[in-house]
């Protein structure tokens, strides 16, 4: 289960983001994955709420965002969009090019909810 260590991964990350705003819960987690990640957005999902479960963020919203495929050109220089099965330079059509973008799962955004007189600990 691939999708359960990145959802695990993931996690681990928001908890470290709540914990240090003394969070109390998350209410949504914003995730941006490139086409080229081999992220398979429904799986995650699938797998999120058992990763989640006596986390911070369990119930909170997931929303995953498709980043688009970027790439630099070799011989021209440029950096521009390409289509995943075809990254070629949208400048000059030169297919040595380096991905700049595309094959990321990140961590874009979270809400928290922070209790307005936090606990003394
Ligand atoms: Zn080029």
């Amino acid at each position: 289960m691939h999708e359960l260590a990145l959802c695990q991964a993931l996690l681990r990350q928001v908890e470290a983001v709540a914990a240090e705003h003394n969070a109390s819960s998350v209410s949504r987690i914003l995730l941006r994955y490139g086409p080229l990640s081999g992220v398979e957005p429904h799986l995650l999902r699938q797998a999120y709420p058992l990763a989640a479960a006596g986390t911070p963020a369990e119930g909170a919203e997931l929303v995953m965002e498709e980043s688009p495929v970027r790439v630099r050109c070799r011989t021209c220089g440029v950096e521009s969009e390409a289509v995943p099965n075809r990254l070629v330079c949208a400048a000059c059509g030169d297919w040595h090019t380096d991905l700049v973008s595309g094959d990321e799962l990140l961590l874009a955004s979270l809400e928290l909810d922070i209790p307005e007189d936090p606990a003394p600990e």
